[in-house]
């Protein structure tokens, strides 16, 4: 298997691995870094709390061992609704049954439902769809009255405790963060992580509210919006401006909207992000058959390669690497598909640019722009950025040419945070990281790691001052 001793063996596009049960462990955490993984997503949804952090250490030590960067999402579980206690496991619905929801958390007969979410049947009205299991089954609410809720199975099939609930034409009055969500972002915050995740956004102002209480703890985490219900679609710009990074998560949209509508809205929501410079990641069934099988089908090799030229930073395995039995081959797999992927990108020219209309950062831009050019012109081997923060970086990544950019900096989150960004390697330097220190260290880092000669041309993404808090100037230099 391809491992990534060298950074040439790198995709570009970035892999989020879900941690679980098949890869917690270091030792497999290590293997995973080395065949492509750049983001370990912790899903809140399952596990408990020393689960989790036996996660985050492991990933941590990981990451040292290897020497490579590996940033941390914690994916906080949000209002997921699920069914309560059914009095069969599994459980089947014929079509045109009746059914009806009953208060509490536990059915007495065959024909109830239980519902953890309380006031499901307060807030659901006649005629509303009830979608249960991820799609198996699906209801309509023919009537209701003070604590039951009948309905009629629309599409039948067989469901289990505690499988999932959407009301994909229902306004729930229940918030994106819970008191459990708003303690998981705090214990996220005080751990230092990356990334912390929102499920079921609807608006920006969930987002901010996620931002504040993250920087009220110092955390400078940047908040990743899950994009996975109807009501996020239709706030899809101001949700994705006040987002640090997105996911079109598609497991909980494709039922939230009819499944057929998912690939555009893929599209749609890729290129908001483009517009917006935000990192995207596309979730969810991406290499599904990878739980027990070596080999993924033709279909979903296909779907990875068109999230890549749809323009999407980054590709996630959810069971995959959470349950699956094959873990390091799934991630391994992910890697040889971008690498492939990116050719054809590549060599079509067809390459996105962020000359984005409502871009904050013109001058970093088109900076990065012009540094691609100039290196084109006089043959040099990478781009280097140095700097604390990730803005620069993620201009250049957006930018999608293919010389090798290194982003230099001194700050540990900055280092970790750059693993989603497409076509980035992260580098972190113990020292600061201004000239003339830069030089030396660039020099020993691309000599050991990219291969580069004596001699080899590099171009150098500079902050001169003359404009603050802004890469403003660039230079071509030879490693020597
Ligand atoms: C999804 O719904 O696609 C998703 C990524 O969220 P989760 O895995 O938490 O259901």
């Amino acid at each position: 298997m391809e491992t990534r001793t060298k950074y040439t063996a790198q995709a570009r596009t970035k892999t989020v691995a879900t941690v679980g049960p098949a890869s917690v462990s270091q030792p497999i955490l290590e293997r995973l870094i080395l065949a492509g993984a750049d983001v370990f997503r912790i899903n809140m949804a399952h596990g408990s709390r020393s689960d989790h952090q036996t996660a985050i250490e492991n990933i941590r030590a990981a990451s040292a061992k290897t020497g490579l960067p590996a940033a941390i999402l914690v994916d906080l579980a949000g209002p997921k609704i699920r069914l309560g206690q059914l009095t069969q496991n599994p459980l089947t619905l014929e079509n045109d049954q009746e059914v009806k929801f009953i208060r509490g958390e536990t059915a007495t007969r065959d024909d109830e439902l239980t519902c953890i979410y309380e006031t499901l049947i307060d807030e659901v009205e006649q005629g509303d769809e009830i979608i249960l299991a991820d799609g198996i089954a699906r209801l309509e609410v023919t009537h209701k009255n003070q604590d039951q809720l009948f309905c009629r199975v629309v599409d039948g099939g067989q469901i289990r405790s505690r499988q999932g609930v959407n009301l994909p034409g229902t306004k729930l009055s229940v918030p994106a963060l819970g008191p459990i969500d708003k303690d998981n972002a705090n214990w996220a915050a005080n751990l230092g992580v990356e990334y912390v995740s929102l499920s079921f956004v609807r608006n920006a102002q969930e987002v901010e509210e996620l931002k504040s209480i993250l920087r009220s703890q110092g955390s400078q985490a940047l908040v990743v919006a899950k994009i996975e219900k109807r009501e996020a679609l239709l706030e899809l710009d101001a949700i994705v401006e006040a987002a640090g990074a997105v996911m079109v998560a598609r497991g909980d949209l494709g039922v939230e909207i009819p499944i057929e509508q998912t690939p555009g809205e893929q599209k749609r929501i890729i290129g908001k992000c483009l517009q917006h410079r935000k990192p995207v990641i596309v979730a969810t069934q991406m290499l599904e058959s990878m739980h027990t099988s070596k080999q993924p089908t033709r279909a979903e090799v296909t779907d990875v390669a068109n999230a890549i030229l749809d323009g999407a930073d980054a590709c996630m395995l959810s069971g995959e690497t959470a349950i699956g039995e094959y873990p390091v081959e799934s991630v391994a797999m992910m890697n040889r598909i971008m690498k492939e992927t990116e050719k054809v990108f590549e060599t079509e020219q067809s390459r996105m640019t962020a000359h984005s209309t409502q871009c904050e950062w013109p001058i970093a831009d088109a900076i990065v722009f012009g540094a691609a050019q100039i290196a084109n012109r006089v043959s040099a081997k990478m781009v280097v950025i140095a700097s604390s923060g990730i803005e620069t970086g993620l201009s250049k990544s957006k930018q999608r040419d293919f010389i090798p950019t290194l982003c230099v900096t001194d700050v540990f989150q900055t280092f970790h945070q750059m693993s989603l960004f497409w076509g980035v390697i992260p580098v972190l330097s113990s020292q600061k990281i201004e000239q003339p220190q830069l030089q030396p260290f660039v020099n020993a880092w691309a000599k050991e790691n990219l291969d580069l000669q004596v001699g080899d041309r590099f171009v150098v993404v500079v902050d001169t001052d003359l404009l603050p808090g802004v890469h403003d100037s660039l230079h071509v230099a030879r490693v020597d």
